[in-house]
């Protein structure tokens, strides 16, 4: 396994731009800052923020249990997905592997980067496809992307097909862990330093209730942040966000005390559906989501927004056929969701 011969050779070349706060990072020293052409009035937001994030990083790596150069930030998940493409995937020459149905970035990054997405579909218990996924494998295949628990069925991957991919595919495995917090699976973290191809991604969006930050976190060897970290927008996550995850990843109690009543409510709710008789199926769910096959899912669709209540059809997606992927709300929110869909039994 040679991460080195992954890379772009532009990327490989290429000098990354050194900014004002990179050639002078010492944050802690009363110093006279008149390097970066900023307005020296403070504001709170007058200054650029720290490139390297390294008090977000600081505590994401006490938390984890991992060390500061194994973690790269972006804007959002997305953005440091966009990154591994960038570094590791050649326009119209390289290609990557998908599992649909599943999360549609990986999808939307592939065309964005020119870079062919070969599909293979999940079994039909949703797991990975293994002969079929190291079938599509060839010489030009950069990256596999596994999200597990898995966007919108819910459930987790096997630790046998992620094991047999992590060995057996000589690129690299991206584990999307954007629900691990919901799971009661453990976080692939711990097998980084088993597995210089493994990376994980997962976000403030989800769990720690900060969509609207975005925060994307982004877990590998120092080898790979390293080149991601060339070639990554120099100052790509703002002061506010910075501030405001650090803050909540004070409050780790809260957040935890938060992701149990959702699992809370997410067991209720399950239960609940199996009573509405238009619902066919409920599946298993790891997420803060359930996955729920009715007997027409736009008409259901289209009722619980006349009702107010916005849910998301998934019947377009490969397997998903009727099915709604139900977001995990506040008791009330649940109740009167469950309440709308039993007045609705006979319409
Ligand atoms: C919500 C979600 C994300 C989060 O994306 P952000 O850009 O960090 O908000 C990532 N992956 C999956 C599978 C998701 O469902």
């Amino acid at each position: 396994m040679n991460i080195e011969n992954l890379i772009r050779k532009n990327i490989k070349q290429m000098k990354s731009y050194s900014s004002a706060r990179d050639e002078f990072e010492d944050f802690e020293k009363e110093m006279i800052f008149l390097d970066a052409n900023e307005n020296p009035f403070e504001n709170g937001v007058n200054r650029y923020p720290d490139p390297q994030q390294k008090s977000v990083k600081s505590i994401l790596s006490k938390i984890n249990n991992i060390t500061e150069d194994q973690i790269l930030l972006g804007n959002g998940s997305d953005e440091v997905l966009d990154l591994l493409f960038r570094a590791f995937c050649e326009p119209r020459q390289d290609n990557v592997i998908t599992l649909p149905p599943t999360y549609g970035m990986y999808d939307v990054l592939a065309n964005l980067n020119a870079i062919e997405n070969r599909e293979v579909i999940l079994t039909k218990d949703f797991q990975p496809d293994l002969v079929q996924i190291l079938e599509a494998v060839d010489q030009k295949t950069k990256i596999i992307f596994l999200c597990s628990p898995n966007n919108p069925t819910g459930n987790s991957f096997s630790d046998e097909s992620i094991v047999t991919l992590l060995q057996k595919f000589k690129g690299l495995i991206v584990i999307d862990e954007a629900y691990i917090d919901f799971s009661d699976k453990e976080s692939w973290l711990q097998e980084l330093n088993d597995y210089p191809n493994l990376i994980i991604t997962q976000t403030l969006s989800k769990a720690y209730g900060m969509a609207g930050i975005r925060l994307g976190i982004l877990y590998a060897s120092k080898e790979i942040t390293s080149i991601l970290n060339k070639i990554k927008p120099p100052y790509n996550v703002n002061v506010l966000t910075q501030l405001k995850a650090i803050e909540r990843l004070k409050k780790n109690d809260s957040v935890k005390k938060e992701i149990s009543v959702l699992k809370g409510n997410k067991e209720l709710l399950f239960k609940q559906l199996l009573e509405v008789n238009f619902v066919v199926k409920i599946y298993e769910s790891d997420a803060n989501f359930i996955l729920v096959k009715v007997d027409d899912a736009s008409k259901r669709y289209k009722q619980l927004l006349e009702q107010g209540i916005v849910v998301r059809n998934r019947s377009n997606q490969t397997l998903c056929e009727n099915c709604l992927r139900i977001t995990i709300g506040t008791a009330d929110e649940n109740n009167k969701l469950l309440n709308t869909l039993k007045s609705l039994q006979n319409a």
